[in-house]
């Protein structure tokens, strides 16, 4: 089962020739995975920040189990079924008020490109030349070629650069340079060729779970509507309460025209990703003229099962006391990131909700930093699954997770500062 080589699976964000796939998984449980050895991991990170209640939610999992009963795959142009249609108005209903219309594919990057693809459709039906996109410093939006255009340019996707689009990038609102931000936006939109402004609300996850505040993100709105470019929140890590809303957006109080989630849309049990947009998004798209139409299909667009397992999770959210298991998780992680701001050893210690992080007070810092794969060797060693980004270590456990459980997280955390050294002091 042990997956060495010569497996012939080529797995991601690996390098083969030093970091061997150790383990193989022989099932997992609520906040764990379990090993071919039986050791019980600690999921520290959601396996990609994915599974929200925690693994195998058994309603979840019993929604699949009926719906394999009934459907596989079918298509999804001239056809629909019952469960994408209920939980098309059912993300409707707890989403930011205003979005009217769903368009459904199976990955956060997917549902980023159809954000985009609406967005510039948009325009292009009404006649209006605009084109360009604005993006965050930092900011990471997935791993196809137009989300890698969007992304933050670097290692991630050196070597692809000639076929990225080009972006119009804004600086990160990093503390006491906040006016720089929206300045550059301003600017940026007042061009008048601008198309949309594509963000993560309030944390930029893969760039380093860099955080800004609410009251920037209701700028980023008041901006964007001003000059009638379109805001593109994309919530595809922080939806479903990891910043301890619903969505982020909500905190700013806003309405983005179009919205992108995924991952704990089927509390992480099966891939999913919805698209939501404004009324006038759609209606740019009707026409008697076929050419107008919106020209996005994947095969698997709103798989049964895996709308099955969407509709499960939103009858989590209302029949299970989700919200306070969020609140509960904020309130474990701000006592005990306490201690850690008085720890010399670690910088920007933070938490948005669920999600907390601090950074290793070392020399060489970025996703390439050499303590990142000594840490994720010592945390494995001790049953976590914690994957720094380079020297930041972040913890976004599922909302079952137990005190003792984050207490093992932080222990270790504490203890990983005296193992790989902190050659920064
Ligand atoms: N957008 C954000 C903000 C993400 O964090 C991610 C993945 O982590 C994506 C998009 C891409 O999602 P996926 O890996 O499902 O394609």
């Amino acid at each position: 089962m042990s997956a060495v080589p010569p497996s012939p699976v080529w797995h991601p964000f690996t390098q083969h020739r030093l970091d061997p796939v150790f383990k193989g998984i022989l099932r997992t449980e609520g906040a764990y995975l379990i090993d071919e050895d039986g050791r019980a991991v600690l999921d520290a990170i959601s396996s990609w920040w994915v599974i929200t209640h925690g693994h195998r939610h058994p309603t979840i999992m019993d929604a699949i189990r009926k719906a394999t009963e009934s459907f596989d795959q079918i298509i999804f142009a001239e056809y629909t079924h019952a469960a994408a249609e209920e939980l098309a108005q059912g993300v409707i209903e707890i989403a930011p008020a205003g979005l009217s219309h769903v368009f459904f594919s199976d990955s956060g990057s997917t549902s980023v490109e159809v954000a985009l693809k609406m967005a510039l459709g948009f325009f292009h039906n009404r006649g209006v030349p605009r084109a360009r996109i604005v993006v965050m410093e930092h900011s990471y939006h997935g791993d196809t070629v137009g989300t890698m255009s969007a992304g933050a340019r670097g290692v991630f996707n050196a070597a692809y650069e000639p076929l990225l689009f080009a972006v119009e990038t804004i600086p990160f609102p990093a503390p006491g340079r906040e006016q720089d931000t929206l300045d550059a936006l301003d600017r940026a939109c007042r061009g008048g060729d601008v198309a949309a402004l594509l963000v993560e609300p309030l944390v930029l996850g893969a760039g380093g779970m860099k955080t800004y505040s609410a009251h920037l993100l209701a700028e980023f709105r008041r901006i964007t509507s001003r000059w009638n470019v379109l805001l593109i929140a994309d919530e595809v890590m922080t939806g479903w309460g990891r910043t301890g809303t619903h969505f982020a957006c909500e905190q700013a109080g806003i309405m983005p025209d179009i919205l992108c989630t995924s991952k704990g849309l089927t509390g992480g049990a099966l891939p999913l990703a919805a698209t939501l947009c404004q009324p006038a998004i759609f209606e740019a798209h009707l026409s008697t003229d076929r050419s107008r139409t919106f020209f996005h299909s994947s095969s698997y667009t709103a798989n049964p099962i895996a709308c099955a397992a969407g509709l499960a999770n939103l009858a989590v959210w209302r029949n299970e006391p989700v919200r306070d298991r969020v609140t509960r998780l904020a309130n474990m992680h701000a006592e005990r990131l306490v201690h850690f701001r008085s720890d010399p050893r670690f910088l920007n210690v933070r938490q948005i909700g669920t999600v907390a992080a601090l950074d290793l007070d070392v020399r060489s810092t970025g996703y390439l930093s050499e303590v990142g794969p000594s840490l994720r060797t010592f945390f494995r060693r001790r049953d976590l699954l914690i994957r720094p980004l380079g020297n930041v270590i972040y913890l976004m456990p599922p909302y079952c997770v137990t005190a003792a459980e984050l207490d093992r997280a932080y222990e270790a955390i504490a203890e990983a500062a005296d193992f790989v050294g902190t050659p920064g002091r």
